[in-house]
């Protein structure tokens, strides 16, 4: 427990530290605390030393842990339980009972499925879209690695925009990427600083977006950049819980 209380904090003074070197108010930054892999006892242990915003992968660890953890602390803990990774077809109807905000909207055939099943349910859920901007296949997202200069994928991801703003039962709440893995702290930079300008040229030309657009961005190896570069959420798993064992 003081261990991980030390983490926490450890990582709130950083992110304080990024914010002030970007001239930023800290208040404006939520840290996303990623979860995923670890036991449900965690979550509980995390929310005793004050942490509120619960970062999961996929849509049934994120179900079984609000399960457990409302079963343990009631509804009304203030906790917020973030779906972070892409969701398959099959899983939006986890997401739609169980998350309080997705961060990796990918594909417009997810939004439809969501915006149903939430509209069953009499829920509104905010939405990040998740952009590739890097170009690496393993990322999920609509491509925009070249939304400057390509009209196609300015065109696509307008009519995105349009589409999800105009489903009644999503709120589109802002954009989320991943930079590459182990590449120059430039090229990482360059990634969130494009994130950033494609959320403002998309609050400038399309009236139907509420400004403003919040920002997905930063893990445990980039967030101070991400912050510096405008990211409102930064979702943070090992620098908070240690390094992740899959085999349990
Ligand atoms: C696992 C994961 C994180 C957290 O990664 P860390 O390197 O442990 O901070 C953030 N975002 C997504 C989408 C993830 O899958």
């Amino acid at each position: 427990m003081d261990e991980l209380a030390e983490r926490y904090t450890a990582v709130l003074n950083r992110i304080n530290n990024a914010a002030q070197r970007a001239g930023r108010n800290p208040g404006g930054i939520t840290l996303v605390a990623v979860t995923k892999t670890w036991p449900d006892a965690v979550s509980l242990a995390a929310y005793e030393v004050g942490m509120r915003n619960f970062g999961e992968n996929h849509p049934e660890e994120l179900a079984r842990k609000a399960k457990a953890v409302t079963t343990e602390l009631g509804a009304d803990s203030g906790i917020i339980w973030h779906q972070i990774g892409p969701v398959q077809s099959r899983k939006t109807k986890l997401v739609a009972q169980y998350a309080d905000v997705l961060h990796a909207l990918d594909r417009l055939k997810i939004a439809n499925r969501l915006s149903r099943q939430l509209a069953d349910a009499g829920k509104i859920l905010p939405v990040f879209l998740e952009v590739n901007l890097s170009g690496e296949a393993s990322k999920a997202g609509f491509l925009c690695t070249n939304w400057e200069e390509d009209a196609t994928q300015q065109a696509e991801l307008r009519k995105v925009v349009d589409t999800v703003t105009n489903l009644p039962s999503l709120s589109l709440y802002g954009l989320m990427t991943m930079a590459p893995w182990r590449v120059e702290e430039t090229i990482i930079r360059t990634i969130f600083r494009r994130t950033r300008l494609l959320a403002e040229w998309l609050e400038q030309t399309m009236p139907s977006i509420q400004a403003p657009l919040h920002l997905s961005m930063g893990m445990t190896d980039d967030f101070e950049i991400a912050i510096e570069e405008g990211a409102t959420h930064v979702r943070v798993g090992r620098a908070i819980f240690g390094e992740r064992d899959y085999s349990n």
